[in-house]
């Protein structure tokens, strides 16, 4: 299944690593065919190269557009070199064999993040390209199809281990990969336009992604895993650059995004804000005048859970902070940067994962989210609904104080990040309690009240931080009794979406209770 290499058309736009590939190949005695611009790039360096428009005997034409379309080029992908009326048609047509592809596209994806205009987009699309990669990935029973400059080495040492020549195993694994490229370049060419053209429900969706890294295993040791990016360029757990620590983790990854994600709500022109998250679950998030308070009173909020926590912080890690982060067993840490005194104090803990990211994600930024289910895929807008101080109806006889609406605002923003059913208390820009992922918003309420007297018994508090703080619900109160349960906790004021039809219920009960309540208008439902 050896197959020798003895000539390969390269046509590349990102020309890194060319010279030094048409080098080795001319070395190798491999006659190279090339496009405009790559052969321009490999003959300035001393090559010989042979344009392709001499094999088509058609000038490249129309700004490119039409380069390779030609059956010189696609025949002598096609043809299957066993076949007598395909060996019997190349010579006819005088069309040569090509052994090797190497290709890679416009730079349609780069193109669209530099926010370039419809046109320019539009021209940025590829034809000729995909074209050649698909026939080339068609007939990997002889030809070898390269699209990424990362695997140029690869093809070197295999030609290397085989004296010029591949193995079948080797092409068929090329093959692979150049069909998920053309695939994941018409998903960005596909989404770009559902984008432009403002689609609610595209008839057709393709996602598409790059391995990031093979994962030990998935959410437990049975599961394989592996992490794919999308190519956005969103600051995150994807993007952030791994300073220390063991390999991330199936569940650390999920739960470092929700962390970052979390904290990123918190901008940090108004102050340190931390969020640690366990099982996908903020377990305490605090914002404080420095970075080292923020964390203590996240950390204070369920100091149980922190355990093997995941803390994520909208401000560089300093080492006031690092030193109390190492006090307890933490799975990661990731920021938007650290000080070199802040990683010396991590790198005395060999395990201890630190990301560092280019800055925070805005909240703002809409995105889709997917989800699998049996038969298919759910496909919806990323949750950016934000509510500010002026959004908020007042629906109680008294209003919040200033300082309660400060609390009811941080409330509701670590409520859209609690898995449903969510009844978050906060108290002084700290959360108290969090009750999560219950089926019913009562026992969600019930939750947070017994975390919020753990958190009292623990740190040996007279009495419960759920006295006289702010409660966030992410859906409406069907009934009255989730509220009052809140109020019984020692509640003060709440803030909660409205839109039950029992409102007028759950209102009397908070103005029967002194409560002072605010809707929103709008749910965050998490699940
Ligand atoms: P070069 O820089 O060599 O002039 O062009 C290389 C680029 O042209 C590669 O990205 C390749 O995929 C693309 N290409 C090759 N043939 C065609 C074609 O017939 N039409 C279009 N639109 N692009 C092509």
């Amino acid at each position: 299944d050896l197959h020798p290499v003895r000539r390969a058309l390269l046509s590349v736009s990102d020309k890194t690593g060319l010279i030094e590939l048409g080098q080795a190949l001319s070395a190798r005695g491999v006659e190279l065919l090339s496009t405009g611009g790559s052969a321009k790039a490999l003959r300035d360096a001393g090559l010989t190269v042979r344009d392709v428009s001499d094999v088509t005997g058609f000038p490249e034409m129309m700004d490119g557009r039409v380069k390779t379309l030609h059956p010189g080029v696609h025949g002598g992908l096609l043809a299957l070199r066993d076949n007598d009326a395909h060996v019997a048609a190349m010579a006819e047509h005088g069309i040569v064999e090509i052994d090797l592809l190497v290709v890679n596209l416009y730079p349609f994806e780069a193109t669209v993040a530099k926010g370039a205009d419809y046109d320019t987009c539009i021209e940025n699309i590829d034809i000729g390209g995909p074209a050649m990669i698909r026939a080339a990935a068609k007939n990997h029973g002889f030809v070898n199809v390269v699209v990424d400059v990362e695997d140029y080495d690869a093809l070197l040492a295999e030609l290397e281990a085989n004296d010029g020549q591949t193995s079948y195993k080797f092409r068929q694994w090329l093959a692979q990969n150049a069909y998920a490229r053309t695939a994941a370049y018409d998903a960005a060419v596909s989404n770009w336009m559902a984008a432009a053209l403002e689609l609610q429900a595209p008839r057709r969706r393709a996602v598409a992604g790059q391995l990031a890294q093979t994962l030990r295993y998935g959410e437990n040791p049975h599961q394989q895993a592996a992490f794919y990016l999308d190519g956005s360029a969103r600051p995150g757990v994807a993007t952030a650059t791994q300073v220390q620590g063991k390999e991330l983790s199936y569940n650390n990854i999920n739960d470092t995004d929700a962390a970052f994600e979390l904290v990123s709500e918190f901008d940090a022109a108004n102050g340190a804000a931390v969020a640690i998250i366990k099982h996908a679950n903020p377990c305490g998030v605090a914002q404080a005048a420095s970075l080292t308070e923020a964390y203590q009173k996240a950390f204070d909020c369920d100091r149980t859970s922190a355990f093997g926590g995941i803390v994520a912080l909208n401000m560089p890690l300093d080492a006031a902070t690092a030193k109390e982060i190492v006090q307890i067993f933490t799975e990661v840490v990731i920021a938007p940067g650290a000080s070199d005194e802040a990683k010396a104090i991590f790198a005395a803990k060999k395990n201890l994962r630190l990301l560092l990211t280019d800055g925070l994600p805005n909240p703002l930024d809409s995105g889709m989210t997917t989800r699998q289910v049996s038969g298919g895929m759910l496909v919806q807008d990323k949750d950016v609904g934000h509510r500010a101080m002026q959004d908020l109806k007042v629906v109680t006889k008294i209003a919040p104080t200033e300082a309660q609406m400060r609390d009811l605002l941080f409330a509701w923003k670590v409520a859209k990040h609690v898995k449903s059913n969510a009844i978050v208390y906060v108290k002084d820009g700290q959360t108290v309690g969090v009750g999560a992922g219950q089926m019913n918003r009562l026992d969600s309420a019930t939750i947070a009240g017994l975390k919020a007297q753990r958190m009292a018994d623990v740190l040996e508090l007279d009495s419960s931080l759920a006295k006289g703080s702010a409660v966030a619900s992410d859906a409406f109160f069907p009934f009255a009794d989730g509220l009052l349960e809140a109020a019984a906790a020692g509640a003060s004021c709440v803030i909660q979406p409205g839109g039950s039809m029992r409102d007028n219920e759950v209102i009397a009960a908070a103005d029967e209770a002194g409560l002072a309540m605010v809707f929103t208008g709008m749910r965050h439902f998490r699940h």
